[in-house]
């Protein structure tokens, strides 16, 4: 781990050309294992003109299809590998429903976890910690142990994997809290730093500001797992005076891009992932244009996930002054929530549904939830088939058990889910006025 972080150190100065070079040698290992290992990718690699056995043709490279989030869904066990490397650890699944509201499972490795937990010191040793001082974190998690009034406390940061080396506390909320009692508890864990979803602490700032409340050793709070927008920044400094750092992930895929420690644009992971932006032609963007993103972790090797169109828009900038060579993204356009969920009692919450257990209960294609007014709620779904009394009970049951009040719940079924005026899909709309 430590000796993994020794590297990322020296990797992070290397210039563009070696890193391509290295990303290059590690794409053409994991096309080279695709090929022999996961059906899904043989066929696929073939047509693209990507044997095993050869460097990297970035031409060819382009060829290849990206990989949707529809794709995962209906390959199913043909993207999993069926020999993986022993020396790549146990299997590890991850599920994720993201902001498109479409399922997904996962498969990855102890190692590719490892590597994620690397790049999650990196990015503490790239920006202002005090290894010393008092973490707090307000997330999804599972079990009661998380919920408000208490949450959890732990006497260090986090696992020692991630974090090898003595730290201050830290204490984690479940999301499950309403914005109101987020702040209240936030006050009495008076912690150093915050790190939660960017919409979370867009809608908390927002509710501090109105009330005047601040945290007096709060002193900069760290983002994930939604894109960040510009008005959350402005949000954070309006109410608090406090800068955001961002770190630019994705459940099913780990951490793509680190906020530069000198500027409020992103450095690609460039030793652990191969990030392209394409426009609508499938042409590589030039800096200075926004497209596509698609990633391709290089180190999971149990689902190699070649080309994932992860759902966002990026625009490329040229080498960073701060020196390092990890290509810049001078913005990330995408996924983030814009709406909470309302309790007949006016408390409001980030809407959480336990979307990732979904298809679990339920053969479900794509999901949507929409607030009708302060006691409704419609959940529209596209699934694979009609659904069983019994699914939709269960699916029923769960849902409801995961919302912090009694709604009513209404099922509606589609063969694709309305997008907004603006042509975005929303995993969650509020329609309630109140
Ligand atoms: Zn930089």
């Amino acid at each position: 781990m430590l000796a993994y972080q020794k590297r990322l150190q020296d990797s992070q100065w290397w210039p563009a050309e070696q890193l391509l070079e290295h990303q290059l040698r590690e794409l053409a290992r994991l096309v080279a294992h695709a090929w022999r290992t996961v059906p899904f990718h043989g066929a696929r690699l073939a047509a693209a003109g990507l044997e095993p056995g050869r460097p990297i043709d970035l031409e060819r490279w382009q060829r290849l299809a990206p990989l949707t989030r529809r794709d995962i869904q209906q390959a199913g066990g043909d993207l999993e590998s069926t020999a993986v490397p022993a020396e790549h650890g146990k299997i590890l699944t991850t599920r994720s429903s993201g902001s498109t509201g479409t399922p997904v499972t996962v498969r990855g490795t102890i190692f590719d976890a490892v590597v994620g937990k690397a790049l999650m010191l990196r990015h503490c040793l790239w920006h202002p910690y005090d290894f010393a001082a008092k973490f707090a974190s307000i997330r999804r998690v599972h079990g009661g142990t998380y919920d408000y009034p208490h949450g959890l406390h732990l006497d260090r940061w986090g696992d020692s994997a991630t974090f090898p080396f003595a730290t201050g506390p830290s204490s984690i909320l479940s999301i499950g809290a309403s914005i109101a009692q987020q702040a209240e508890w936030l006050l009495r864990e008076d912690p150093d730093y915050l790190m939660t979803f960017p919409s979370n602490v867009r809608f908390l700032a927002a509710h501090c500001r109105e009330r005047g409340i601040v945290f007096p050793h709060l002193e900069h709070v760290t983002t994930f797992g939604e894109v960040l927008s510009a008005g959350t920044r402005e949000e954070c400094r309006r109410a608090w005076d406090l800068s955001v750092i961002d770190v630019y992930s994705a459940q099913e895929v780990g951490i793509v891009a680190l906020q530069c420690p000198a500027h409020e644009h992103y450095h690609v992971q460039a030793e652990t992932m191969f990030v392209e932006v394409v426009d609508e032609r499938g042409e590589p963007c030039r800096p200075g244009q926004t497209g596509r993103v698609l990633v391709t972790p290089l180190n999971n090797y149990a689902m190699p996930v070649l080309r994932y169109e992860i759902g966002d828009w990026a625009e490329l900038d040229g080498p960073c002054p701060c020196g390092r060579g990890l290509a810049v993204l001078k913005r990330i356009l995408g996924r983030e929530r814009n709406a909470l969920l309302v309790a007949p009692t006016g408390e409001r919450y980030w809407p959480a549904f336990g979307t990732r257990k979904l298809p679990e209960l339920a053969p479900i294609v794509q999901h949507q939830f929409v607030q009708k007014s302060l006691q409704r709620i419609e959940a529209r779904l596209v699934t694979a088939r009609p659904l069983t009394r019994r699914e939709e009970r269960a699916l029923r049951a769960y849902i409801l058990a995961n919302l912090p009040y009694r709604f009513e719940l209404d099922f509606t079924y589609f063969d694709e889910l309305p997008r907004n005026d603006a042509g975005k899909f929303e995993d969650f709309v509020c329609e309630a006025t109140g």
